[in-house]
C-alpha cells in the first residue's frame, strides 16, 4: 500500500466509542489498546510522542519501510517448524459467576490453535480478493502442564480475590497481575504467556474486552521505554473468554463472543498494530499504516460490525477494509483471518523476542504421504562408531528425486536441502551438536514425504 506523507502529532486517548449500539453499551471498547497507550504514557512520561514519532520517521525513509517490506515478503514461510508455547490462564474471581468453566478455557486454546494456524473453518468466508493472503503463524499454544515449581497443573490457575471488578477509568491498570494488590503474580512471564481472566466492569457497565503489550524492543513500537517486566501478557474480559461464553449477554458482548478477544490480543502480544494504525485522531486517518504490507489501507477501526462494502481509504489502487481481519474490531463473526504479513511478524516476533517462551518445535506432517511403502523403505539413522547420518533410499525414490534436511531441536535447519542421488548418502555427524534433530525427505517439488526424528549423542 502507499504512505502519504505523516503530519502532527499522533494522540491515543482513551476516548471509548461511541454509538456502537444504540443502549448501555455504548461505552465498550474492543481492546484495551489506547488505554495501554496511556498507561505506558503514564509510567513513562513521553512516551506517546516519541511512539508514533519513531514510527512516522520510520514509514517516512521509504527506503526503511520498501526494505522492511522486503523483509516480510522474503521470509514469509521459509520455516517448516511449528513453535509450540504454553499458556496459563489465571482466573480471578470475587463470586462464582466470575469463576469461568474449564470447558470456556479449553475452547479457548481451541480457538487460538485454530485462528494462528488458519485452521478455522470460516475461512471460507474470506472474499476472494483476500482469500491467498491468509496466513498461518506456525505457533501452537498449549495448556501449561506445570506450574513455575514444577509441580502438575492444568494450566488454569484460579484465584479467589476481593476485588469485584477490575476497570478504572483510565480503561486498564495492571492490578489483577500482582497477589500483593489482590491478582495473582505472573508466572514467569519468559517462560508462559499469562492470560489473566477476570472481571473489567467499570461500574457495571462493560468497558474494555482486553489488552495486552507488544514484545519489548519490537520494531513496531517505540521500544526503549518498553520493560520486561511481570505486567507482559494478555487481560481478557471474563464475559469474553472462550468461544460461546454464556455471560455474553448484551448484543456487543454477542458480537464478541467466538473467542476472538484472545486471538486479536495475542496478536498484539506478538507485537501486531490494529489493522487501522491506531490513526483514530488524526485528520487525514489514512496516512498511517500498519506497518504490514499486504493488509489494505484502512482509516478506522470497524465498531462492532461487518460491512464488507466498508472503505475508509481512497487512495489510488486502494481495496476495501479488510474487515476479516483479527486486528480489526469488526465483529467476531466477520473476523477469519490474519495475512500472511501479519502471521510473519508474529513469527519472527516469537522467535526474535519472546524466543524463551518456545517449549518445543515440531516439523509439521501436513503435506499428503503419497506413497507410503516406497517412503516407509527410507532409512535414516546415524552411526556413532563411524560418526556419520546415513541416508539409505530404494532406487524408485532416487529416480523420482528426493532432498534430504536436516532441523536441529529448537527448529533451526542445520542441513539445509541436499539432493540425494544415490542409494546410500553419509553425512558427517560430527558437524551437528549432540541432541535431538529431525530429517525431513521433500521431493523435487518440496513435497514434504517423510520425518524421521534421530539423536546424536
Ligand atoms: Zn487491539
Amino acid at each position: 500500500m502507499r504512505i502519504g506523507n505523516i503530519l502532527g502529532i499522533v494522540l491515543f486517548v482513551c476516548t471509548p466509542y461511541l454509538n456502537a449500539q444504540q443502549d448501555s453499551e455504548q461505552f465498550i471498547e474492543p481492546c484495551g489498546h489506547s488505554a495501554v497507550i496511556e498507561h505506558l504514557e503514564n509510567k513513562y512520561p513521553g512516551f506517546k510522542n516519541s511512539y508514533d514519532r519513531q514510527y512516522i520517521q520510520t514509514i517516512k525513509s521509504g527506503q526503511t519501510i520498501q526494505k522492511r517490506k522486503k523483509q516480510i515478503k522474503d521470509t514469509t514461510y521459509t520455516y517448516d517448524s511449528v513453535f509450540v508455547v504454553q499458556v496459563v490462564f489465571h482466573v480471578l474471581y470475587s463470586n462464582n459467576n466470575e469463576n469461568v468453566e474449564d470447558s470456556l478455557v479449553f475452547n479457548q486454546i481451541e480457538v487460538l490453535n485454530e485462528d494462528f494456524r488458519k485452521r478455522n473453518a470460516d475461512t471460507v468466508n474470506i472474499r476472494q480478493i483476500f482469500k491467498s493472503r491468509a496466513g498461518d503463524t506456525r505457533i501452537k499454544f498449549v495448556l501449561a502442564e506445570k506450574d513455575p515449581n514444577g509441580n502438575p497443573t492444568n494450566g488454569i490457575n484460579r484465584v479467589p480475590t476481593t476485588v469485584t471488578s477490575w476497570g478504572t477509568s483510565s480503561g486498564v491498570n495492571n492490578n489483577m497481575k500482582y497477589t500483593s494488590r489482590g491478582g495473582s503474580d505472573a508466572w514467569d512471564p519468559k517462560k508462559y504467556i499469562n492470560v489473566w481472566v477476570c472481571d473489567l466492569t467499570l461500574n457495571g457497565q462493560d468497558r474494555v474486552l482486553g489488552f495486552a503489550y507488544p514484545p519489548f524492543g519490537h520494531p513496531f513500537w517505540q521500544s526503549n521505554v518498553f520493560v520486561d517486566d511481570p505486567e507482559q501478557g494478555v487481560v481478557i474480559h471474563y464475559k469474553c473468554i472462550g468461544k460461546n461464553n454464556p455471560r455474553a449477554n448484551t448484543s456487543v458482548l454477542l458480537a464478541s463472543n467466538k473467542g476472538r478477544v484472545a486471538t486479536h490480543e495475542f496478536g498484539h502480544y506478538f507485537g501486531l498494530r490494529h489493522i487501522w494504525a491506531d490513526d483514530q485522531f488524526m485528520a487525514n486517518r489514512c496516512l498511517l499504516d500498519d506497518y504490514i504490507d499486504d493488509t489494505p489501507l484502512q482509516g478506522t477501526g470497524s465498531n462492532f460490525t461487518c460491512q464488507k462494502t466498508r472503505n475508509t481509504c481512497t487512495q489510488a489502487n486502494d481495496e476495501p477494509d479488510m474487515v476479516e481481519n483479527y486486528m480489526d474490531y469488526s465483529t467476531h463473526e466477520c473476523q477469519t483471518m490474519f495475512t500472511r504479513g501479519q502471521t510473519s511478524v508474529m513469527y519472527d516476533a516469537l522467535k526474535t523476542y519472546r524466543r524463551d517462551l518456545i517449549t518445543e518445535s515440531e516439523v509439521e506432517v501436513t503435506a499428503r504421504i503419497i506413497d507410503t511403502i516406497i517412503y516407509d523403505k527410507v532409512l535414516v539413522f546415524p552411526r556413532a562408531d563411524e560418526s556419520v547420518v546415513i541416508v539409505e533410499l530404494p532406487n524408485d525414490v532416487v529416480e523420482s528425486g528426493v532432498n534430504f534436511s536436516i532441523y536441529n531441536s529448537v527448529g533451526q535447519l542445520v542441513l539445509k536441502q541436499q539432493p540425494l542421488t544415490v542409494n546410500e548418502t553419509r553425512f558427517d555427524s560430527r558437524r551437528f551438536a549432540p541432541g535431538h534433530y529431525i530429517g525431513v525427505l521433500k521431493d523435487n517439488n518440496g513435497e514434504l514425504k517423510k520425518t524421521v526424528r534421530f539423536i546424536i549423542d
